[in-house]
């Protein structure tokens, strides 16, 4: 998916201020992800006061929609770096494609892994077959020390665990004694969470990780405080256990968590670096290389098979964005 702002802002993020309480509840805001009868995302990360758990940056829950009504999914090629993007559906199918030569379905229940590293573009496109179209896509930071790494995708699709009343998928790291294989660059956690009506788990998980809890459907409760749906609860480290429990309709959660990223970023449209030069040159170099059609071995190399134009980045910001910190 790429951020279809218009203006998008730079920020500077970093793990904001800590919350008194153990569990903070985020609050979703709308955003069109452009075109006509475009879909809109419900985007929880990055926020004012909450910009990363763990590697997490980037949170978009969507549907579920009518493809009928709101169009589908139709994001032509684009750059990302510096980040890996997960995506995770719970209806629908979407058709991607990348520049390292992927052409892969993203599936419910199965996670498509694609590392940006260094530079990749991709396309996204839900197919004709789907009529719904639900799901997310998050995004994970790249450490320092690992961002410059080989663009590359994988496809993993996790078996579903019986942990107490809920059903567990792994699609990254580690929970209820299942490890997902897919490739991570920090310590971190990601998973579906299917709880019965009325059920309530006790989930071990790791101390030193914050976590986030995205409520998809039904109702919950995470260590007691009620989450709306479409909310992103907040839990700081400290606690080796997450109680979760569900209404008498039951609930569907993403459960995301990592260790602290512990270091200042900068994201800017589809974008995560260090410096604002680092930023202007990641654009330069795809509006010259791509969208002007320059060379087709640049940093982010060629979506083959996508009938149409690349997506053109937005105008940086007039002003030099200084580092906040
Ligand atoms: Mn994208």
């Amino acid at each position: 998916m790429s951020n279809l702002e218009k203006e998008p802002p730079e920020v500077e993020l970093d793990s904001g201020p800590r919350a008194t309480d153990s569990v903070d509840i985020l609050e979703p805001r709308d955003v069109p992800l452009g075109g006509p009868r475009a879909m809109t995302v419900r985007r929880t990360l990055p926020q004012r006061h909450r910009s990363l758990i763990g590697a997490w940056c980037f949170v978009d829950h969507y549907g579920p929609d009518l493809v009928a009504d709101r169009g589908g999914m139709v994001v032509p090629p684009h750059p990302h770096t510096g980040l890996q993007t997960v995506s995770w559906l719970f209806a629908g199918e979407i058709d991607h494609r990348d520049s390292v030569g992927s052409h892969a379905p993203v599936r419910v229940g199965e996670l498509n892994l694609m590392t940006a590293g260094s530079g990749i573009a991709h396309s996204e496109v839900s197919t004709d077959a789907t009529t719904v179209l639900h799901g997310a896509q998050l995004w994970l930071a790249l450490p320092d020390a690992s961002r410059h790494t080989a663009p590359a995708f994988e496809h993993y699709a996790p078996p579903a665990v019986e942990f107490g009343g809920a059903t567990i998928r792994v699609f990254l790291g580690s929970l209820a004694g299942r490890t997902s294989p897919a490739l991570a660059f920090s310590p971190i956690v990601g998973a579906q969470i299917d709880l019965a009506p009325h059920a309530s788990v006790e989930l071990p998980v790791d101390a030193g990780f914050e976590h986030g809890v995205l409520l998809d459907t039904g109702s919950l409760t995470v260590d007691g405080e009620h989450v709306p749906a479409a909310h992103l609860a907040y839990r700081k480290p400290g606690s080796g256990v997450l109680r979760l429990e569900a209404g008498r309709d039951g609930a569907r959660l993403l459960l995301i968590g990592g260790l602290p990223f512990g270091e200042s970023i900068i994201m800017w449209w589809n974008f995560i670096g260090r410096t604002h030069d680092e930023i202007v040159r990641f654009r330069e170099q795809w509006q010259t290389d791509v969208v002007g059609g320059v060379r087709d071995d640049g940093r982010f190399g060629i979506v083959a098979g996508y009938p149409g134009r690349p997506l053109p980045a937005p105008e940086l910001p007039g002003v030099r964005l200084k580092p906040r910190g």
